[in-house]
């Protein structure tokens, strides 16, 4: 890295050392952005990596909300409003007890970039809370959301800030939220949050989007090597919303997914999981909210709860559970195993030596930057179609969606190319959702 990079990211780490997933985004962005930044020596001149690193604002709160047994427990929770250049705060809410204000942060970054490269006015932002959602009861959940909403709701509107989910924040979630601000405010906010139900202003294909758009971006990888999904093997991690989606996609394209996980385990189907299967998983993770290991006691099939799907040979490799859950030993017996193509369907699910390994394997790797940006793509969508008071097919959403995931491919392939490294999509992804947003600074003067 550069002396100046290297100093802004010192800084980073000075001011809050214990933050290390955060160090970690951080570092990816600022050692891809090298080559923009000495091409163009305006960024260093109005100090944009100074600047993009430190959020404009974080909120965080108390959450006080009642347990079933009637004793008040309480969480903590935030927001972390991290660049408005483009547009305003747009990023999901995490429910999970790993949650910090640090893992937001990495978040938060991550989304500026994100947003930028789907065209559509956004910034920056991410939110969440350590409340975990497993195995508490519908009633604790409303609880929790209520009392999160109760402060959330002076910091967010369709100018200012729009929320999504992310892990532990599904359709349930948004839903007891959206009831919270409406009550509290007496106003729908026009769009507030998306990722709402379709019957009170959410838009078709919203909780499709993620899934459909990481494997539309990997087809659009394979397509630069003459190829495409038909009859490719895949490997999935995570049984959730992303990968539950991203798994139908795959089934729709005519390839087969023969694993899938959860935190505690992986199962192993070499028969493939078929649309039946799917439906059957679903039913097991959103509605009983089960193991994924019933998915083998019922169709007799393998399940571990050592090791990962990547062990597997697999022509296609989507992580769509969460960050760091493929380490350097894992990217290795997939590069050795012949992967064409690891699409990040989670947020950083890579280690830094597994991305290595994939760049100088010259694999084809689609970092979640670009690869899972088809959710908050269709959330853009869910705010345009709000604002107009009416809605989209489900075929025109998913048509529109199909083409910001072209146009982030062309853009991130296109920038790899300009920058000498074509095909290297961590590079080309980070500069061209970066131009656009220092650009964006730079107009608004150094306040903004
Ligand atoms: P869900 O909560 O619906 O599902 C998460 C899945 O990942 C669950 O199967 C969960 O298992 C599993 N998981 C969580 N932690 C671990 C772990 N430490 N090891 C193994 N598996 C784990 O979340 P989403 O599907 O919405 O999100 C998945 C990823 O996709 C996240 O990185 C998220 O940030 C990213 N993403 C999501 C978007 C969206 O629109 N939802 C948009 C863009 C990115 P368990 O049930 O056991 O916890």
């Amino acid at each position: 890295m550069d002396s100046y990079s290297e100093s802004v990211y010192n800084k980073v780490v000075e001011k809050d050392p214990g933050q290390k997933v955060f160090h970690q985004a951080v570092l990816e962005v600022l050692e891809t952005l090298e080559p923009a930044i000495q091409k163009f020596p305006k960024y260093k001149e109005n100090a944009i990596l100074e600047r993009i690193v430190e959020p404009e604002r974080i909120i965080q709160f108390r959450v006080p909300w009642l347990g079933k047994d009637g004793k008040i427990q309480v969480n903590r929770g935030y927001r972390v409003q991290f660049n408005s250049a483009i547009g305003p705060y747009k990023g999901g809410l995490r429910f999970h007890p790993t949650v910090t204000q640090g893992m937001l942060k990495f978040l938060g970054f991550e989304q500026i970039f994100k947003n930028s490269l789907t065209g559509l006015p956004m910034g920056g932002g991410k939110g969440g809370s350590d409340f975990d959602p497993k195995g508490k009861t519908d009633a604790e959940v409303e609880s929790f959301c209520h009392n999160f909403m109760l402060e959330l709701y002076r910091h967010i509107g369709q100018f200012i800030d729009i929320p999504a989910g992310d892990i532990g924040v599904g359709g349930r979630e948004i839903g007891y939220l959206y009831g919270a601000f409406r009550k509290l405010t007496n106003d729908h906010g026009t769009c507030v949050l998306t990722g709402k139900g379709p019957l009170y202003g959410g838009s078709l294909v919203r909780p499709e989007a993620t899934g459909y758009g990481t494997v539309y971006f990997v087809e659009e990888m394979l397509k630069t090597q003459k190829q495409d999904m038909k009859g490719k093997t895949v490997c999935v991690s995570g049984s959730g919303n992303v990968a539950q989606f991203a798994t139908e996609k795959c089934i729709d394209l005519g390839a087969n997914v023969i694993a899938l996980s959860d935190s505690s385990g992986w199962i192993h189907d070499p028969d493939g999981i078929d649309r039946e299967k799917l439906a059957w998983i679903k039913e097991l993770k959103n509605v009983r909210r089960g193991r994924i290991k019933e998915y083998a006691e019922h169709f007799n099939v393998s399940y571990s709860s050592d090791g990962s799907p990547w062990s597997l040979k697999c022509d296609v490799a989507l992580p769509c559970a969460t960050q760091n859950e493929v380490d350097g030993a894992e990217a290795k017996a997939l590069v050795d195993n012949d992967v064409l193509a690891v699409g990040e369907g989670a947020n950083m699910p890579c280690v830094p030596e597994a991305i290595e390994i994939f760049l100088e394997s010259k694999i084809l790797y689609g970092p979640g930057k670009a690869a899972n940006a088809g959710g908050v793509s269709v959330s853009g969508l869910e705010m345009a179609q709000n604002s107009m008071r009416y809605f989209w097919t489900r075929e025109e959403v998913d048509n529109r969606l199909h083409e910001i995931m072209r146009n982030i491919h062309a853009s991130a392939y296109k920038t790899s190319e300009m920058f000498g490294d074509k095909g290297n999509y961590v590079l080309g992804a980070n500069i061209a959702g970066f131009l656009k947003v220092a650009d964006a600074m730079i107009e608004q003067g150094y306040t903004a």
